[in-house]
């Protein structure tokens, strides 16, 4: 175990991000912070974020910068976090999260930021059969013969396909990748900051690569 390791992990959405961030953070026994499961969180509960959020998450769009650092610097300086690390999945999603993460961190930065790099063509494969729990967010991959209902095995809640999984929503999202979080991987590249990790391939073999990674860097 590694104490005390702060992680970012980027990537295209459906890159097998969620999956492999619920593993490291069991792994290095370190919180999961998903800002996308802080919001659907407070889209269930019905809370002015969730009121806000629900829409753009809905249309496949990004929630604005203010409320999502608002959000982030509040989790980082629980108590979890300060003293165990954690795994951020989900943000930074543009450079001004980036910029206003680095103020937010400056005493305690980032030990690495990972690209979990997968190709925008198997992605969109990925999403479409992707299903999550709607209460502790472990994903499943459909077969196409899927239970009725679907339980998830970790927590006995709901297993179903996000709302925000359309062929158009999904698209969207991938858009927005490009455009507005892939310059992070530049951001954090001339920084030093970046790893690229190939998440291609059996998500052990994957998850490896991760920990060979985080382990070099600590
Ligand atoms: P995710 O589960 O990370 O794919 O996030 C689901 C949705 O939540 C995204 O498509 C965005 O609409 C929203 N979201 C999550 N994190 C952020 C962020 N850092 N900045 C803006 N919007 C976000």
């Amino acid at each position: 175990m590694i104490p005390g390791a702060r992680l970012i992990i980027l990537g295209r959405q459906g890159a097998g991000k969620g999956t492999q961030c619920v593993r490291l953070s069991r792994h290095y026994v370190v919180p999961h912070i998903s800002t996308g499961d802080m919001l659907r969180a407070a889209v269930r509960e019905g809370t002015e974020l969730g009121l806000i959020a629900k829409e753009v998450i809905d249309t496949g769009g990004l929630v604005g910068d203010d409320t999502m650092i608002g959000i982030v610097d509040e989790r980082l300086g629980k108590s979890d976090a300060s003293s165990r690390g954690y795994i951020l999945d989900g943000f930074p999603r543009t450079v001004t999260q980036a910029e206003a993460l680095a103020g937010i961190t400056a005493e305690r930065p980032i030990h690495v930021v990972i690209d979990l790099d997968v190709p925008r063509e198997i992605v969109v494969e990925r999403i479409s059969s992707r299903r999550v729990c709607r209460d502790c967010g472990t994903n499943y991959t459909s077969s196409g013969d899927d239970p009725r209902p679907w339980i998830c095995d970790v927590c006995g809640g709901d297993v179903a396909q996000r709302g925000d999984d359309t062929p158009e929503a999904v698209n969207r999202r991938l858009d927005l990748y490009e455009s507005q979080t892939a310059p992070l991987i530049e951001y954090y590249g001339q920084r030093g900051q970046l790893v690229v990790v190939n998440g291609v391939g059996h998500p052990d073999n994957v998850f490896k690569r991760l920990t060979e990674v985080v382990e070099s860097r600590r």
